[in-house]
């Protein structure tokens, strides 16, 4: 098993150890690795997911109001320099933000190695390849926007999957990652129960901080433009467990969430990044 940091090799340091993996972090870059004989998380990312989505395909494809209002203000978000153009979203599902990107004018593009049967149905404006990124084989600069949500902690090269982000953005574009924040403090209270911690049961092969993205955009060009979390909770230390307290620490975390969004301690992260113009 090897014990190197994937992102830059350095010596990695065991933090604790489970029934599933031993967790060792990277002084430098801050990665989080567990590390398990055996993993092939590829692999093991397709199955879970190809699974699970091929169970509701017909539901999945269908937008809510909700989610369609929430996609909507990404896509505002992300347009505030261009509202129209080349979209990829990595980790794609059945594609429901792209429907709602391409409802937009956008050109809407799909990557997702687990959704071999949603890119087989043909949708107009989009276009989904069930592949990993690096083997889609898009041109230079041809995305405006890459959008990645729960991805990076699923892939075992994320220096590599940056790195054909950097390649495939426009000077100018815009890349945005969301990922469990195990810098939280949601996650620092409750220790190895986080309930984000799953390796073969969630495909989590690897967890980020705000350094780790630092470190990775310093490595392939790009300018990290803006950083967000959101998520104060104690559920995991909570547990199932039923108890009157259990409202009003709920409440007291809800207090909480302006002052961990302040502070960049929610447990959910989004970092915003943005390749140079030359
Ligand atoms: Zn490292």
């Amino acid at each position: 098993m090897t014990t190197a940091c994937p992102i830059c090799t350095s010596d990695t340091v065991s933090l604790w150890k489970t029934d599933e993996a031993d967790y060792r972090r990277c002084p430098k870059c801050d990665y989080l690795k567990p590390c398990a004989t055996g993993l092939k998380p590829l692999e093991l990312n397709v199955q879970i997911y190809t699974e699970k989505f091929d169970e509701r395909l017909s539901t999945v494809s269908v937008v809510d109001p909700k989610r369609a209002r929430k996609y909507g203000r990404l896509l505002a978000a992300v347009a505030s320099r261009r509202s129209t153009g080349n979209f990829l979203d990595i980790g794609c599902g059945a594609g429901r933000l792209l429907q709602v990107a391409a409802a937009r004018q956008w050109q809407a593009f799909g990557a997702d190695p687990a959704m071999t049967n949603a890119a087989s149905q043909k949708r107009d404006g989009i276009t989904i390849v069930p592949r990993v990124l690096q083997e889609c084989g898009f041109e230079d600069g041809f995305f405006d926007v890459v959008h990645a949500n729960e991805v990076a902690e699923h892939v075992p090269d994320v220096s590599d999957l940056v790195g054909e982000i950097a390649r495939i953005l426009r000077p100018g574009g815009v890349v945005v990652f969301r990922t469990p924040h195990y810098r939280s403090w949601s996650a620092r209270l409750v220790g190895s129960r986080w309930r984000q911690y799953g390796l073969w049961g969630k495909g989590h092969v690897g967890f980020l901080s705000v350094k780790t993205f630092r470190y990775l955009f310093s490595q392939h060009s790009l300018r990290l433009n803006r950083v967000e979390t959101q998520h104060f909770s104690v559920r995991d230390w909570w547990g199932e467990k039923r108890s009157p307290l259990r409202r009003i620490v709920h409440r007291v975390c809800r207090l909480v969430e302006p002052i961990v969004r302040l502070t960049h301690n929610g447990e959910r992260l989004t970092v915003w990044g943005e390749k140079p113009s030359a």
